[in-house]
């Protein structure tokens, strides 16, 4: 007789039960919001909470901005040289290389954005930190060139710390490289977009960042030319807070508006259309823009 006795059951720890992946849980860094990985992720990596954008990778820019399986990359096979024997250049670069699976800092190609055929380059900045060196310059000067070729229209996201130091004067060189080949879109009347992520310094601010016929920025990007310590020292006078965000660049005149990633990929469609005008039909039919 057993009715007195209880019936063991094999003992599942509550702990076991309740275990949720450590990696479940993500962390908003500026407001300390704590949500399920996959809630920030379906907002495009942008806090449910306070809106603060994270960062979001170049592929990820590739896929948000391009139809699904429109995309192709060009001049990918482009890889950097080491034309100053700067010391340990080439090994860091090996390093990004292996660590991204590009060969330098930036994506370039075609696409379509809602039929409309487009160019890309998405800058990224996990390869030694976005740096401009000849690579960069010359994908951005070739896909520009394109540009003005095709009468495609010029899409670029940037994330840049600058200029790569370890290329010296031929990064520097860049800044010119591309801000020509897209003055000769400009002159053929092709659209150029810009959207500057965090963050957008040094040489790609001082070039084709800043050349959009349309500059548009995502919440809170931070945005200038030179840090704030060595502006300060330069013109010896206090900042203004602030001074070197999105929000306060839209303030002052210095680019066209502050979109939220969430809302990118409509807003340069709808300039596109406009832009485009009656040329959207000869392009989206195909036209110039293929091969
Ligand atoms: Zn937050």
């Amino acid at each position: 007789m057993a009715w007195f006795k209880k019936e063991r059951k094999p003992r599942v720890s509550q702990r076991a039960r309740l275990e949720i992946p450590k990696d479940a849980w993500d962390k908003c860094e500026s407001c300390g919001h704590v949500d399920i990985r996959e809630r920030f992720e379906r907002e495009l990596n942008v806090c449910p909470n306070c809106g603060h954008h994270r960062r979001f990778s170049a592929e990820e820019y590739v896929e948000l901005l391009s139809d699904g399986g429109t995309w192709r990359e060009l001049n990918g096979n482009l890889r950097p040289q080491d034309p100053l024997g700067f010391e340990h250049y080439l090994d860091r670069a090996k390093a990004a290389q292996s660590k991204t699976g590009q060969l330098d800092a930036i994506y370039t190609g075609l696409g379509r954005l809602e039929g409309i055929p487009i160019h890309l380059g998405v800058m990224n900045f996990a390869f030694m930190g976005g740096s401009m060196g000849s690579v960069v310059g010359e994908r951005i000067a070739r896909l520009a060139k394109r540009s003005a070729d095709k009468g495609v229209p010029l899409i670029t996201v940037c994330a840049s710390g600058g200029a790569r130091m370890q290329e010296g004067v031929l990064s520097l060189m860049q800044m010119a490289k591309t801000s020509t080949a897209i003055a000769e879109m400009k002159r053929e009347g092709v659209p150029f977009l810009t959207v500057l992520t965090n963050p957008t310094t040094g040489g790609v601010s001082a070039s084709f960042a800043m050349q959009g016929d349309v500059i548009l920025a995502e919440p809170g990007a931070l945005i200038g030319f030179a840090g704030q310590r060595v502006i300060k020292q330069t013109i010896g006078q206090d900042l203004p807070e602030g001074f070197q965000t999105a929000e306060f660049l839209l303030e002052h005149g210095q680019i066209d508006d502050v979109v939220p990633r969430g809302s990118l990929r409509e807003t340069l469609t709808r300039l596109l259309r406009h832009m485009l005008g009656h040329k959207m039909e000869a392009l989206a039919s195909g036209g110039r823009s293929d091969g």
